[in-house]
């Protein structure tokens, strides 16, 4: 099974933010770089923003805030954290992609700014005491209709270099 890091701060970040817009669907971006050998690392995850509307089974983002914080990541990297693909929950429902989220996955991975042939969709299911998640990542599209071809990778969580960093010289 193909794998995604993701720093395990932005991690618990992602679940507060399931949590506090729960029993509403929330959302946002996930930001890192594609490692040498093909695997993502989400360093960052960029919520839904304060004027996101939130539904039951939907959710606008507020795409001016996200991308003003992409830039700012972007920029405080030197370049190196991009735009890996996108993160939402199923309130008291399942991880796995409805036949929208497929349809939202492919035009992503076709939307020529993005620059990204193989987006990530995370999707955190579940609500309350216990959540669920699961990492799909783009293949290809399928010929016929508009389906897509998925990997789902296997979540590994890390932690950020800088806080070790920090004990080690104290
Ligand atoms: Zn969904």
């Amino acid at each position: 099974m193909s794998q995604l890091w993701i720093d395990s701060t932005a991690f618990g970040e992602m679940l507060d933010e399931a949590r506090r817009a729960y029993p509403l669907e929330t959302g946002g971006v996930l930001v890192g770089y594609i490692a040498d050998n093909d695997v993502p690392v989400v360093q960052h995850v960029i919520g839904p923003g304060l004027a996101a509307r939130h539904r039951r089974h939907r959710f606008h983002p507020d795409h001016e805030w996200q991308c003003h914080r992409l830039d700012e990541l972007f920029a405080a990297s030197l370049g190196q954290a991009v735009y890996l693909g996108d993160w939402h929950t199923h309130p008291d429902g399942s991880p796995r992609m409805s036949w929208l989220d497929r349809r939202t996955l492919r035009g992503i991975a076709r939307h020529r700014e993005a620059q990204l042939s193989r987006p990530l969709m995370l999707i955190v299911g579940g609500g309350r005491e216990t959540w669920n998640w699961r990492v799909h990542r783009y293949g290809s599209d399928v010929l016929i209709g508009f389906d897509i071809n998925f990997d789902v990778l296997s979540l590994h969580k890390f932690q950020c270099a800088s806080s070790s960093l920090v004990s080690d010289l104290d």
